[in-house]
């Protein structure tokens, strides 16, 4: 790979006096939010970069901008009651947490999954208030979702237990209030049912969720956007080195909505992928999973609803169970299944393969630990915030085409996600390359995300 640029996340500048201040407010943080690891784990990574930001700066610190966005506008907590197929009843946990609406309505997905708690979903809120700050549409941060698991169940089961989650939700959201969309278990098929009973409890066609399917008020180009938006990161990240994505051999994790879309997209630009995972194990495929693999997995997952083991048997490559892809070597690396799927072992793999940059689909899949490792290792990381943005971003605009009544073609959408995209990029090298010649792009994209929303905070009083 030519390098005619040095890519590289590492710091440019030793937190040194400025970690009292931030070892201080993590304190506080942890005081109030005990039990809440991915949470106090977001927090952290955004903490570091904007407190010495902001230590020049009074009125930030004297009206307590970063103190009053830990705090989410409030968190809603409900049950969700519903029968299986057998009449037996079963009792699951709803929430939302409308993060922060300053500058625009809360947006953000709803996840389904087992593991979905508290500490998660603000975790999520909190992330999506800078996110969507930095696609630069008036958009606010929230989170939503279930302990539900979708696994298993058949349609008419999800369909209820959808039902039952809306007629709660309904409540609490609204066209310029908030406007949930799809995470981890909410796709297509869930954003239907929900749609469908938030219309039959108002009696209103209104656009209260994105990724609603096409014939419905639905944007082109939503399902592909986050997996889209993330190959479009790494591209901007390595033309601004001096480098392209044609020839790069990629890892990437998941197999599911992020995962297979960055897939495509990196594809037609003349990338090989040779994994996929889900959380059964990983498969490796040293051709590459081309366009007719690739469809194929999409049936599995969409359709068939079936284990990426299958893969292996179908086109007979290996498959490691309980394991994760990224001791395969590559060049670039794209984790799109969950949190913190990348520690410190795994980026040290990475690092030792001769990886050089990772851009995000999953919200906060690199640990800690992970993130010293990569940055020490000289690999360049996007963080979900700016990576992933693609889908928030599209979501907006199916909002604004909700409220035109109108509906722009795939090419039209497109052309857009692809300049929101360089918008950020262009966003975390403004506060990420202090020497312009390394950007730390965790650093920018919190820098960046932080000042927009700040701004409107201390515009609209202290609440
Ligand atoms: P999907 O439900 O479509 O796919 C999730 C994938 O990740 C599946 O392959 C799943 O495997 C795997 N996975 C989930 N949990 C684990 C786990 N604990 N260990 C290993 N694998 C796991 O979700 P999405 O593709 O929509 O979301 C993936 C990530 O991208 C999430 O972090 C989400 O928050 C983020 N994201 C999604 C956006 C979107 O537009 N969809 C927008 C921005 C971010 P299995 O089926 O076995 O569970």
């Amino acid at each position: 790979m030519p390098q005619a640029k040095k890519l590289s996340s590492k710091p440019a500048t030793a937190p040194s006096k400025k970690g009292g201040d931030v070892d201080e407010f993590l304190h506080l943080i942890a005081a109030r939010n005990p039990s809440e690891p991915e949470f106090l784990q977001a927090v952290h990574e955004v903490a570091q970069d904007v407190l010495p930001f902001i230590a020049d700066k009074p009125e930030y610190r004297e009206l307590k901008v970063l103190e009053r966005m830990t705090e989410p506008d409030r968190i809603l907590s409900f049950r969700v009651a519903w029968q299986d197929d057998d009449g037996h009843v079963h009792i699951n946990r709803g929430y939302r947490v409308q993060g922060n609406n300053a500058i625009g309505p809360y947006k953000g997905g709803l996840r389904f999954h087992p593991s979905v708690n508290q500490s998660i979903l603000k975790f999520l809120a909190f992330e999506q208030t800078f996110k969507n700050s930095l696609t630069s549409l008036p958009m606010g941060g929230g989170k939503g979702g279930s302990d539900f698991d979708p696994k298993g169940r058949s349609d008419s089961e999800v369909m209820r237990f959808c039902q039952a989650f809306m007629t709660e939700l309904v409540n609490h959201i609204g066209p310029d209030c908030d406007v949930p969309a799809g995470d981890i278990g909410v796709g297509a098929r869930e954003i239907g049912y929900l749609f469908g009973q938030h219309k039959r409890l108002t009696r209103q066609f209104q656009g209260i969720l994105t990724g609603k399917g096409p014939s419905f008020g639905g944007s082109l180009m939503r399902p592909e956007a986050t997996g889209f938006g993330v190959v479009y990161m790494m591209d901007n990240m390595l033309r601004h080195a001096g480098d392209s994505l044609d020839g790069k051999t990629c890892v990437v994790s998941g197999s599911g909505n992020v995962a297979t879309f960055c897939v495509a997209k990196l594809n037609e630009f003349g990338a090989k992928v040779v994994t996929l995972s889900d959380s059964s194990g990983f498969i490796h495929d040293p051709e590459g999973i081309d366009a007719e693999k690739l469809a194929w997995v999409m049936d599995l997952k969409n359709n068939r609803r079936g284990r990426i083991d299958a893969y292996a048997k179908e086109f007979k490559c290996d498959f490691q169970a309980d394991a994760k892809p990224w001791t395969v070597p590559c060049d670039l690396a794209f984790p799109c299944a969950t949190q913190n799927e990348l520690n410190e072992i795994d980026a040290a793999a990475l690092v030792k393969n001769g990886c050089h940059a990772i851009s995000e689909g999953a919200n906060m899949p690199t640990t800690p630990g992970a993130v010293q490792v990569l940055q020490e290792g000289g690999i360049s990381l996007a963080p979900a915030k700016a990576a992933n943005a693609g889908g928030v971003a599209v979501s907006g605009l199916e909002m604004s085409q909700n409220s035109q009544r109108y509906a722009w073609t795939s090419e039209e959408v497109d052309t857009k996600l692809k300049s929101i995209m360089a918008g950020i990029h262009e966003q975390c090298v403004t506060y990420g390359e202090p020497d312009q010649s390394n950007v730390n792009y965790l650093k920018g994209a919190n820098i960046a995300g932080f000042v927009k929303v700040a701004e409107a905070m201390i515009a609209q009083g202290v609440h």
